[in-house]
C-alpha cells in the first residue's frame, strides 16, 4: 500500500492545505506502515518540491510532459490517477479546495476508488478506516468507515495541524500525456493579488449589509490589516457590488475554517453559517442583541459596528505594536 497526497501549488509554490494533506497522509503513513509520496503536478523548483519533505512525504514525484499551468480537473485528476497506478496507490489525500472538490470525484472514477470528501479530522484506523465528515452544509457530522480497497479522501483545509516530520524524500519524475486533449480554453484571468487568500487564512474579518456601503469597508480593511487577517462578506453584500465574489462566504460561497472569524453586521443567517460555522472562534458583533448569529458564536459585542471597529482597530494596532 503507498499513500499519494496532491500538492496543490499556487503561484510556484504549496499551499498550506497540501502540507496539512501530507501531514494527513503521514498519520496514517506511521499507523500503517505504508510510504507517503507526495505529487506535484508542473512544479519543478528543486527548493519548492524539497518542502514537502518537511511534513512527511517519504518520495517527490513531479509530473510533467503537458501544462498544468491552468486548472483543468480533467487533466489534472488523469495525471493523478497514473501517478497512483504507477505507484499502487490505494489511498490518495486532496485538499477540499476548489480544485480538490473537482479533481477527487473525477478521480474515485477513476481509481474505482470509494470517496470522502470535507473530511475533518484524521481518519481512526482502530477498527478498519473511520473518517469524519462534515455535513448538511457543516450542520452535522458523519463518521463513514471506508470499507473499499482504493479510497480519495478530500480534507478541508484549516482541520488539523501542519507539523514537521523531517524525512530525507527521493525525488522522481514522471512524463503524463493526457489521453484526451483537455477542452478548456482559458481566454483570460482576474487575480486578486497582494491578499491572504481566504481559504488559507488562519483569521478572517467579514462585513455584512449592516456596514451600509462600500465607503465604509476601509475599516473592515484596517482591521483585518492590523491581525494580518484575509477579509470576507456576506451574500448580499457581494450581489450589490460592495465586494468581490471571491470574498463571498457561506452555503452558496466559499467555507473556511479559520481560527478566528469575526463577523461584522451580519444576521447569521443558516446559509451564511453555512460557510463559517467550522471556525474555531467566532466573534459576533451586531448591534441587534437578538440576532442569530450570537447563538453560533464564542463571544458577542452588542454594539454599533461604527462605534466598535475603531476601537477593535486601535486595540488591535497597540497589541501588534506590542508584539
Ligand atoms: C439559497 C440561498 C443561499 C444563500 N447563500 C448565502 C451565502 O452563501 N452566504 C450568505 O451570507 N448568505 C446567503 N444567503 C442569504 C442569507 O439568507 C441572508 O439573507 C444573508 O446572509 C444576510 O446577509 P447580512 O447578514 O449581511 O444582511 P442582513 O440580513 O440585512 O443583516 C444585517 C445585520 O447587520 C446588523 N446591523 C445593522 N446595522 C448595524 C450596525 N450599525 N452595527 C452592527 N450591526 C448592524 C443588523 O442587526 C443585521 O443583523 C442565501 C440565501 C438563500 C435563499
Amino acid at each position: 500500500m503507498t499513500i499519494l497526497v496532491f500538492a496543490e501549488a499556487a503561484d510556484g509554490a504549496f499551499k498550506k492545505s497540501s502540507f496539512e494533506a501530507v501531514c494527513y497522509a503521514r498519520h496514517i503513513g506511521n499507523k500503517t506502515g505504508a510510504p507517503v509520496v507526495a505529487v506535484a503536478l508542473g512544479i519543478t523548483d528543486a527548493a519548492v518540491l524539497e518542502s514537502l519533505s518537511h511534513y512527511g512525504a517519504d518520495q517527490v514525484l513531479s509530473v510533467a510532459g503537458t501544462s498544468f499551468d491552468h486548472f483543468d480537473a480533467q487533466t489534472q485528476s488523469a495525471a493523478l490517477a497514473a501517478a497512483a497506478q504507477s505507484l499502487g496507490a490505494n489511498t490518495v489525500i486532496v485538499s477540499n479546495t476548489y480544485s480538490g472538490k473537482a479533481i477527487a470525484p473525477r478521480l474515485a472514477v477513476h481509481l474505482n476508488a470509494a470517496l470522502a470528501s470535507n473530511v475533518v479530522e484524521l481518519p481512526s484506523l482502530d477498527n478498519g478506516f473511520r473518517v469524519k465528515r462534515g455535513v448538511f452544509s457543516g450542520k452535522a457530522f458523519a463518521w463513514v468507515d471506508m470499507n473499499a480497497d482504493s479510497k480519495v479522501i478530500a480534507l478541508t483545509p484549516n482541520s488539523i495541524d501542519v507539523t514537521r516530520d523531517e524525512r530525507s524524500a527521493s525525488y522522481n519524475t514522471m512524463n503524463f500525456q493526457p489521453a484526451v486533449a483537455s477542452r478548456l480554453q482559458v481566454t483570460g484571468i482576474n487575480k486578486v493579488s497582494g491578499k491572504i487568500p481566504l481559504t488559507e487564512a488562519e483569521v478572517v474579518v467579514s462585513g455584512g449589509r449592516g456596514l451600509k456601503g462600500p465607503e465604509h469597508w476601509g475599516m473592515i480593511e484596517e482591521l483585518a490589516t492590523a491581525l494580518g487577517a484575509a477579509t470576507a462578506c456576506s451574500k448580499p453584500v457581494s450581489d450589490m457590488g460592495w465586494r468581490p465574489h471571491s470574498e463571498h462566504v457561506g452555503q452558496t460561497g466559499i467555507t473556511i475554517k479559520p481560527n478566528l472569524y469575526i463577523a461584522i453586521g451580519i444576521s447569521g443567517a443558516i446559509q451564511h453559517l453555512a460557510g463559517v460555522s467550522s471556525s474555531k472562534v467566532i466573534v459576533a458583533i451586531n448591534k441587534d442583541a437578538e440576532a442569530p448569529f450570537f447563538k453560533a458564536a464564542d463571544y458577542g459585542i452588542v454594539g454599533d459596528a461604527f462605534e466598535v471597529l475603531p476601537r477593535l482597530i486601535a486595540a488591535a494596532r497597540s497589541g501588534a505594536q506590542q508584539a
